[in-house]
């Protein structure tokens, strides 16, 4: 019943973000780790999917910086943001890039009830962890996904280490994130992921996990998903 009445958001989140939003592009600000990530996703990404002409669903896209990096790779890009002032920002950056990408202040189970066209691709990167319920997002997904078509989520794993490494280490000691960023209890481990996407007859086709080594300032893919981590779904 609840799932019914209540919208999927957490308004405190949406507030957090669009506080921040006039600062989404500047890569030395708290979106730092977005922008430096962004590279190791589209390289993860176009390993699996060649983007080029594809139809693109961003969800939860912010400012951007994903949904500019798949229109920069040929596709045609859907960016969607329950943020008003994030989506004006997304769209204002566009202004000056001039890629082929369409964003709208939506969630994406709104999304689905006023949109019938399918995906190719659809993105859903470090947004899970901040809505009360992940597995309506998985099946909003679900049902827009075309039958050959990729998901690709990212999210934070739930673990001693995550709690160490995501929290104490990036929010309180190296300061990449602001303080309350993350809450711990909305990680999600792979497995509950995989069971949300099994009831949407959704696959795990492959998991990689994203780690952040302190002395060299860097990320890099690895097979270690003990703190981030990127799955390949598909039907
Ligand atoms: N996917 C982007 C931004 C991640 S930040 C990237 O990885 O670069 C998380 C984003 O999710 C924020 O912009 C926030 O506004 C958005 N968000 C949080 N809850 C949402 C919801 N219920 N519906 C749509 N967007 C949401």
């Amino acid at each position: 019943m609840e799932k019914q009445n209540k919208p999927n958001i957490d308004q405190l989140e949406i507030d957090k973000f669009n506080a921040l939003a006039h600062k989404w592009w500047d890569s030395t600000s708290e979106f730092k780790p977005l922008h430096d990530i962004n590279p190791l996703r589209i390289e993860y990404i176009k390993s699996k999917i060649n983007l080029s002409g594809k139809h693109i669903l961003d969800v939860g896209c912010g400012g951007g910086i994903l949904s500019e990096a798949l229109a920069r790779e040929g596709g045609k890009v859907t960016g969607i943001d329950q943020g008003e002032k994030v989506i004006k920002i997304a769209q204002l950056h566009n202004k000056e890039s001039k890629l082929d990408i369409s964003y709208k202040q939506l969630n994406i189970e709104e999304f689905c009830k006023k949109n019938k066209q399918k995906f190719d691709v659809i993105t859903c990167l470090e947004m899970l962890e901040h809505v009360p319920d992940p597995s309506s997002v998985i099946a909003a997904c679900a049902s827009l996904l075309k039958p050959n078509g990729k998901i690709f989520f990212s999210t934070l794993n739930r673990n001693p280490k995550s709690f160490l490494f995501a929290i104490i280490g990036a929010e309180y000691i190296l300061n990449l994130l602001p303080k309350g960023t993350h809450a711990y209890e909305k990680f999600i481990k792979p497995s509950e992921l995989q069971e949300w996407c099994l009831n949407n007859n959704l696959n795990l086709l492959d998991i990689i996990g994203m780690s952040y080594n302190p002395v060299l300032k860097s990320y890099k893919l690895t097979k270690d998903c003990s703190v981030n981590y990127l799955v390949e779904v598909g039907l």
